[in-house]
């Protein structure tokens, strides 16, 4: 007998017959002597026409209604799954956020999860009762209800399969698993048996939008084994897993990429100590995250370049904040360019595994593609390119990695 929890996204509960679909798995896992934690979202499409509603509402944004509003999707959701387990024969109870309690801060829209009550569950459970609940949203201490962030029912399933020592958390979704990079773009990309948890995180954060950032690194910290897989079929999916589950490690596990970012340019910038703190602090301030960096050097000793990354949606605010600086700095020009990409290649093989940078370097190269700044982690190499090079890079380098589905 196991302890599972099963989390279902919006496309897997999107209809009636879709809703039916996963009670018949989650009946078979109890016929299998299975205890069974799902947890739903909402319908596909819902989530956004109840957001869509709330700015129809009111140009007052009450992050407190905007929360009792957006968490009713997974209502309906869950008491239906519930309805149809039960017209299967199965013993299940839905339970809202606040039902549970699903304790969380006050952080309206996107709150944290801090505390889960589970001895009533435990009980249930114990008792072979299925429970069925209502992703992405909680309770603050207030007695508001509160959401997680959009795409929250993937945390929702973590921190009850950490809360209630599950052996494992299966999260449903449309496609069969992690793949090697976007097959959509790549024919040959491959599914991943396992990924670890660090590697999750750096594609989740770098637009492979499968799972919530959020709960890869409740995943990773509770060390939860999750599995993601197809509502659609019955092959097994990626489990993300601990380092140590892991016995051959390749260099490589996948390639992301984003167009989220934007270029700016700095030009004729005095090459003297502070110019960068000048620079980037009030950046900062105004809560702009600058990601990739490159300064060159002064051809004559005394003015610099500096290039940078900023989110492409806070580009125009960006350039705000240094053009006000011009004073300040008496820089020469500044220039910006939205038509980029970021690509990266990711895996803790890296690690121990030299040459992985240059083998980039090269295979980009080759194509003619040309670097424009180049960042680094200790799991991960990104560079910076123009976008219409996205799908000729993501191909070069699947096949420089020996990444190919053969
Ligand atoms: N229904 C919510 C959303 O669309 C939460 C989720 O699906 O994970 O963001
Ligand atoms: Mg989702």
């Amino acid at each position: 007998m196991a302890r599972i929890v099963k989390k279902f996204g919006g496309t897997s509960v999107a209809d009636m017959d879709r809703i039916r679909n996963v009670a018949t798995k989650v009946k078979r896992a109890v016929d299998a002597g299975d205890q069974v934690v799902v947890v739903v979202s909402a319908m596909s499409g819902v989530t956004n026409q109840l957001v869509a509603w709330v700015s129809e509402a009111s140009n007052i944004y009450d992050a407190r209604e905007y929360d009792s509003v957006v968490a009713t999707g997974e209502q309906v959701t869950s008491g239906l799954l519930a309805l149809t387990l039960q017209g299967m024969g199965v013993d299940a109870r839905s339970w809202l956020g606040w039902q549970v309690p699903v304790r969380t801060s006050s952080a309206h829209g996107s709150a944290r999860i801090l505390e889960i009550e589970t001895a009533e569950l435990e009980k249930r459970l114990s008792a072979g009762q299925v429970a069925v609940i209502a992703g992405f949203q909680g309770i603050a201490q207030d007695g508001r209800i509160t959401t997680l962030g959009r795409g929250g029912s993937d945390t929702t399933a973590v921190a009850f399969a950490a809360a209630l020592n599950a052996d494992r958390c299966d999260i449903y979704t449309d496609v069969d698993g992690v793949y090697t990079t976007d097959p959509r773009i790549v024919a040959k990309a491959r599914k991943l048996d396992k990924i670890t948890y660090e590697e999750m995180l750096e594609m989740a954060s770098l637009g492979a939008k499968v799972l919530q950032t959020r709960s890869v690194e409740l995943a990773m910290r509770f060390k939860v084994p999750v599995q993601v897989r197809s509502s659609f079929s019955d092959e097994p999916g990626t489990m993300v897993v601990d380092e140590d589950q892991i016995v051959e490690q390749a260099d490589i596990s996948g390639i992301a990429y984003t167009s989220d970012e934007a270029k700016i340019t700095v030009r004729g910038v005095a090459d003297r100590p502070g110019v960068s703190a000048s620079i980037f602090g009030p950046l900062a301030e105004a809560s702009i995250n600058v990601d990739m960096i490159v300064q060159n050097v002064a051809a004559d000793g005394k003015t610099t370049d500096l290039t940078f990354t900023v989110p492409r949606a806070d580009l125009a605010r960006s350039v705000k904040v240094i053009e006000g600086l011009q004073g300040e700095l008496d820089y020469r020009a500044i220039s910006t360019d939205s038509d980029v990409v970021k690509v990266s290649v990711i895996g803790v093989g890296m690690r121990s595994h030299a040459g992985i940078a240059s083998r980039m370097f090269t295979a980009l190269a080759d194509e003619g593609i040309n670097i424009q700044v180049i960042s680094t982690s200790e799991i991960k190499i990104s560079v910076l390119i123009a976008s219409k090079y996205t799908e000729l890079a993501l191909r070069a380098l699947h096949s420089a990695y020996q990444l190919d589905a053969t």
